[in-house]
This record gives structure tokens, sequence and C-alpha cells, in this order.
């Protein structure tokens, strides 16, 4: 009996080919969209890499087969993920996103809700989903009980056969489709009755592309992910048919907390390729720069020191992010402890890495002729996306380690840390 972590042929195979494909496509993202000055902009530059992605199969790949999708396993999405975030973030958050707007389809859509929105996304077309979670007044509430002044004020109100949506959101990653008309497919948090909690009332609602009361009012610039687009969204008497709730009012809790769990150990995934460029940037110049002194600055005990720490915290996190991907295949998705546990850690640990790796390069570092700060920017935004990490720690990790049912050793033994209650 024993614990392996060789990868398989096939995973050896997917490995090469994402690292090759980035290597081939993606290397050049950044000097397209790096005289770009408008955010909004510069997301339209990436939709030529993202079709390029589609083509070779990384968007069919988060789709299940039932819809003609590949299925891929999250450990092998987390081998690709590495390579192409370790060339570009930009494009595989747009992926990312994607995965993240059809997630409560593809874990709790109705088999005509599967077909009707997710088969499109198997074909060769660079459709684009976004997952509008965050409201303009704060995201970390969201789950608040008391419904009175707190939380989602997204509505949706039942008028006859019809969904009616009321609300604005912002930071809805490919909010905007690739050209201001919106994604092609959007679930939407909202509440579905303002005077009730949302254990009973906060909902998923699916809003398709060119649904009228739809609108991109604005675009906030970020100071990393530089062609990730966070548009501000409004809805204003946005009309769907009732099917499109994804179960029903009060489900939204359970298809939040699933989707951020299939995102958490991704991004795992995508701070070690990030680490690695930089790792990579320091690692070429402590063994050829001298920096007018005799040696190469990789001969300075310092150097050398501060590399063996980069590179073994970089192996660290990503044998923690393969576990986590792991457990979450083994648990069908359910786990909800390593997943979070290894985005915390990844995050946090990728701006310690970056900065090691500036302090190691030197002042070059802090300027536009090394790649480093641009890796800066792009690591500091992964602590404070995707539910934000203090919101992570406190909603689902001291929650889960509050539960009287929680068993510190169960994810080590593959097992669930706590069964959560089913919808
Ligand atoms: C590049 C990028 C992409 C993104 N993509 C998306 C997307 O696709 N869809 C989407 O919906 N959102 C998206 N976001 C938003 C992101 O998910 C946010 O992390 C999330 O909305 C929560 O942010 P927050 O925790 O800072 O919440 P906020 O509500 O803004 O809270 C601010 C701070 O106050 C603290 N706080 C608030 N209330 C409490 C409390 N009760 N107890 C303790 N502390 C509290 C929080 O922990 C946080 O530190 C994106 C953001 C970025 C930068």
């Amino acid at each position: 009996m024993s614990i392996d972590f060789t990868l398989s042929e096939e995973q050896l195979g997917l490995q090469e080919a994402a690292r090759t494909f980035a290597a081939k496509t993606l290397s050049v993202v950044a000097e397209v969209i790096a005289p770009i000055p408008t955010p909004d902009q510069r997301f339209y530059a990436i939709k030529p890499f993202y079709q390029e992605m589609v083509d070779a199969g990384f968007l069919k790949a988060l789709l299940p087969t039932a819809v003609g999708g590949t299925s891929m396993a999250q450990l092998d999405f987390a081998l690709a993920a590495e390579e192409l975030s370790k060339v570009d973030i930009n494009t595989p958050t747009a992926l990312l996103a994607t995965g993240l707007g059809l997630q409560p389809i593809i874990r709790f859509g109705s088999a005509e809700q599967q077909v009707t929105f997710l088969r499109p996304f198997t074909g060769t077309e660079p459709l684009t989903a976004a997952f509008a979670f965050t409201e303009v007044t704060g995201g970390a509430n969201f789950d608040s009980a008391d419904p009175a002044a707190t939380g989602v004020q997204t509505v949706a109100t039942l008028d006859g056969g019809e969904w009616v949506i009321n609300g604005a959101k912002h930071y809805t990653t490919n909010g905007t489709g690739w050209d201001g008309l919106g994604p092609d497919v959007m679930t939407v948090v909202c509440r579905t009755d303002p005077s009730k909690p949302p254990q009973e009332s906060l909902a998923v609602i699916i809003v398709p592309r060119g649904t009228p009361g739809f609108e991109v009012t604005g675009v906030i610039d970020t100071i990393g992910h530089r062609a990730t687009i966070s548009p501000r969204i409004t809805f204003t008497d946005v009309r769907v048919p009732a099917g499109n709730i994804i179960g029903r009012p009060g489900d939204g809790m359970e298809i939040v907390r699933k989707a951020f769990n299939w995102t958490a150990s991704a991004i795992g995934a995508a701070c070690v390729g990030r680490m690695r460029a930089a790792f990579d940037y320091a690692y070429e110049f402590a063994r050829t720069d001298k920096r007018s002194g005799p040696v190469p600055v990789i001969n300075y005990q310092n150097v050398g020191y501060m590399l063996v720490d980069i590179k073994t915290r970089i192996e660290a996190a990503r044998y923690f992010t393969w576990k986590a991907c792991h457990h979450f295949d083994v648990t069908g998705g359910d786990d909800e402890e390593l997943g979070h546990m290894v985005k915390i850690f990844c995050s946090e640990l990728s701006v310690q890495v970056v900065y090691d790796a500036m302090r190691l390069v030197g002042v070059d570092s802090y300027t536009d002729m090394t790649p480093v700060a641009g890796i800066m920017q792009d690591v500091l935004c992964f602590p404070v996306y995707d539910g934000g990490n203090m919101g992570v720690r406190r909603r689902q990790l001291h929650a889960l380690l509050s539960r009287p049912d929680y068993d510190p050793v169960a994810s080590a033994q593959g097992r669930l840390a706590a069964p959560h209650p089913p919808m």
C-alpha cells in the first residue's frame, strides 16, 4: 500500500499539451494587451486566445459527458491550469469564470436546463458564461440571516410564468461577453422574497444573452489580471421563464457554496502557475546575472537560500493542490475543507513567494524591465477574489470547524470532514 503521486501517461500528456499550448498561444497575450488603455478593450483582445482554448478542448473539458462535454477530473484540470496560468492568467481566468457561471447548472440544473444551456458550450464557438454573485454593496454578507437590511439585494419576483429580476452586481467576470451585450449564459444570485432569510429565499436564476433589461453600466479597472473583465451590471425588470430557476428558492445557499467549491482548488493550481513564472525569472536571473560583480548572484548564499525557499513553497503548494483536487474528485465535489484551505494557502503564499522573487531580483523587479511586478499585480488578486480569503475562513472553514460533527482527520483519510445537509 502506498500513496502514489506518479502521473499517468495520459496526465503527463495533458500536462505537456497544456505547456506546449501555453508557450505557443498564450505567451503573446501580455504584449497584445499591454498597450491597450481600457479594461474592456483588453478583455475583448483576448477573444482569439479564448477561441484557441475552446478549439483545444479546454471548455468542453468542463462540461458533463451527458451534454457532449469531456468531463475532465478536477485533478487533471489543475494539471492543465498550472501550465496555462504560468504563462498567462487572463485567458484561463475567462475560462474559469465560464466554468463558474455554468457550475450551478452543471451541479444542480435539471436535465432540460443542462441540455438547453450547457450543450451549446460543447461546440466550437467561444461562448462565455458568468456568475453574478457579488452585490454592489458587497458580497461578504450574502448569507446573512437578517433579511431586512442585509445580504443580497437583487430580487426576483414571480409574475405569471416569469421571474422579473431587478438589482445590480459588479465584478461579474465575463459579464460583458465579447461585445458589451452580455455573456451567453449568466447565473444570477438573487432573493425571491426580500422579507425572508436567504435560507428560504436565496436563488440562482439563469439569464440568457439578449434578455431585455440587462445592461453593462461600467467596467472596474484592476491592478492585475489586466485582461480579466470586472463589469458593473444592472437588471431592470429582466424577465425570464419561471423554469429558469435552478432548484427552488432557498437552494441558492448550497448552489453558491458548491460553485465556489469548484473554483477553490483550481485557483490553487493557478497560484502555483504564477509562482512558477516568478521563480523561473528569478532563477534565470540568479544563474546568469552578475550585477557588475565577479560571479552570477546564485553563488551568494542569501540568493541560493531564497531560491530554495521559493522552490520548496511552490512544491508544497502544488502537492496540496493535487490532494485537494483528488479529494474533490473522490467526494464528488462535496469536499468543503481542502479546496478552501488550498485556495487560502496557495493564494497567500503566492504573494509571499512573488515578493521574495522581487527581493531576490532587486530593484529592476519593481519596473517594467522584468515581468515580476506584473506577476505581483496578478497574485495580489488571489487572496481577495473568489469569495475573499477572510470570507472563506469565516463562512466555510470556521463554520466547518465549529460543527459538532467535524472530523479533523477525515480529509486526510479521503472522507468528508462533515457531511453537509442536503439541499
Ligand atoms: C478579478 C476578480 C474577479 C471576480 N470575479 C467575480 C465573479 O465572476 N462573480 C462575482 O460575483 N464576484 C467576482 N469577484 C468578486 C469576489 O468574488 C469577491 O471576493 C467577493 O465578492 C467577496 O468580496 P469581499 O469578501 O471582499 O466582500 P465585501 O462584502 O466587499 O467585504 C469587504 C471586507 O469586509 C469583511 N467583512 C464584511 N462583512 C463581514 C462580516 N460579517 N464578518 C467579518 N468580516 C466581514 C470581508 O471579509 C472583507 O474583508 C471578482 C473579483 C475580482 C477582483
